[in-house]
């Protein structure tokens, strides 16, 4: 890494102290010196790497090996779709499986990064507001590196997560209103009490972390690009570190120009990109009232909407909606054809394709990455309700009978 760079306003800053956002509001950037990479980095020296996000340690932030907080992130399957019930037409689809990550997302990715620069900065406390996930991930990361996380969630996070963050150690509140809301009391901590914002692309290495999943999707695919990635857009640093990955992958010469459709699905009942990009906005206006069962995509008003907006745009992408009841059935198609659980979110991307497929924007032929961010035994209250039938008594002759 060379220094971090503004996504808004071009301004450089040194990455040797601990930085938020750039004095003109704008995001920063990692940037690291391709250029001379290019002579010495390759492909090969990835494939003989680590199974872990840190195969791709050269185009990290972190700089003493000493500092690396790894629990196993990353290197996760990309699962080729079988072609059966409603998946037949589908002949060249992709799940990337996010949900084996310790803490059970892609989450991990993004702390697992952050928390090693966190450490090699000195930083002793750290605090975020969080949809669930987030939290989780960053009370796990921390307690292994000795830093205390402040973690400040919506009331109604899904109740198993907020467990979770407990069992980790990690300092938990839970705040009425939603993690906008959070966010606002994350800052005002921060100012009074020397915390360090670790909110999502306020910090800017989780963003680091998270691009790795375009580094993996390009080495799962021989290096090659699919035609389309759907991916579950809350804050949106997922798209855009994958965004940021193929720029660099294309710098380092290990793949051409070729760029998929990126598509962000978001929940009907919380869809501030949906709106801006209908509306041809460059950036959000904040989701009243923003409600869904798909926690990691209630983010009424995410900071790096205009990169966002920017990458569906630059990419030939798009945004969809689906509602509630259409990603907790497409939960269930996937769970049942495919063998893995999603999380609602992950959900929500097969019902986004399905929507795409039937308006003839995307092809059931495309190659296609579907992003399932994280397991569904997260989230209890969307597995299935229906209780097994009758409790079978084996001295009883006629057990068998009520079996159907
Ligand atoms: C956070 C989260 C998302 C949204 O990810 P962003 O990169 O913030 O857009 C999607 N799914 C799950 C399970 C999450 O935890």
């Amino acid at each position: 890494m060379t220094h971090l760079e503004c996504t808004r306003c071009g301004a450089t800053h040194a990455p040797a102290r601990p930085s938020n956002l750039c004095s003109c509001g704008g995001i920063l950037y990692p940037r690291y010196d391709l250029t001379t990479l290019r002579s010495s980095y390759n492909r090969r020296e990835v494939a003989d790497g680590p199974p872990t996000l840190w195969r791709y340690r050269r185009v990290l932030p972190v700089r003493d090996e000493a500092n690396v907080v790894s629990l196993g992130e990353g290197f996760t399957p990309l699962l080729r779709a079988v072609t059966h019930g409603p998946f037949a037409p589908f002949t060249d689809l992709y799940l990337k499986d996010e949900g084996p990550n310790p803490t059970q997302s892609f989450k991990a990715r993004g702390m697992a990064v952050a928390v090693s620069m966190a450490k090699e900065l000195g930083i002793r406390e750290i605090a975020l507001p969080s949809a669930g996930n987030a939290g989780s991930a960053a009370a796990a990361y921390a307690a292994k590196a000795g830093i205390t996380a402040y973690v400040f969630m919506p009331d109604d996070t899904p109740s198993l997560i907020v467990s979770e963050c407990v069992a980790y150690g990690a300092r938990v509140f839970l705040v009425k209103g939603l993690i906008n809301i959070c966010g606002r009391l994350v800052a005002a901590g921060a100012k009074a009490r020397g915390w360090f914002d670790f909110s999502t692309l306020k910090e800017p290495y989780r963003v680091e972390g998270k691009k790795t999943m375009g580094y993996e999707v390009a080495e799962q695919l021989e290096w090659e690009l699919p035609d389309w990635i759907f991916y579950p857009t809350g804050g949106g640093t997922g798209l855009l570190g994958m965004w940021k990955a193929f720029a660099e992958m294309e710098a380092l010469g290990w793949i051409g120009p070729k760029r998929p459709r990126m598509v962000a699905v978001q929940a009907a009942g919380c869809q501030p990109i949906a709106r801006a990009f209908a509306e041809g906005r460059a950036d959000s206006v904040l989701h009243e009232n923003a409600h869904t069962v798909a926690s990691g995509l209630r983010v009424p008003k995410p900071l790096g909407d205009y990169l966002i907006l920017a990458v569906l745009r630059e990419s030939g992408g798009l945004a969809v909606t689906v509602t509630d009841e259409e990603l907790m059935a497409a939960q269930r198609e996937m769970a049942e054809a495919q063998g893995i659980l999603p999380c609602p979110e992950g959900g929500a991307t097969w019902a986004g394709l399905k929507k795409l497929v039937a308006a003839g924007t995307a092809k059931p032929t495309d190659q296609i990455v579907l992003f399932n961010t994280g397991s569904g035994l997260k989230y209890p209250e969307c597995l299935p309700r229906e209780v097994p039938g009758p409790v079978l008594d084996p001295a009883d002759p006629k057990a068998l009978d009520a079996v159907i």
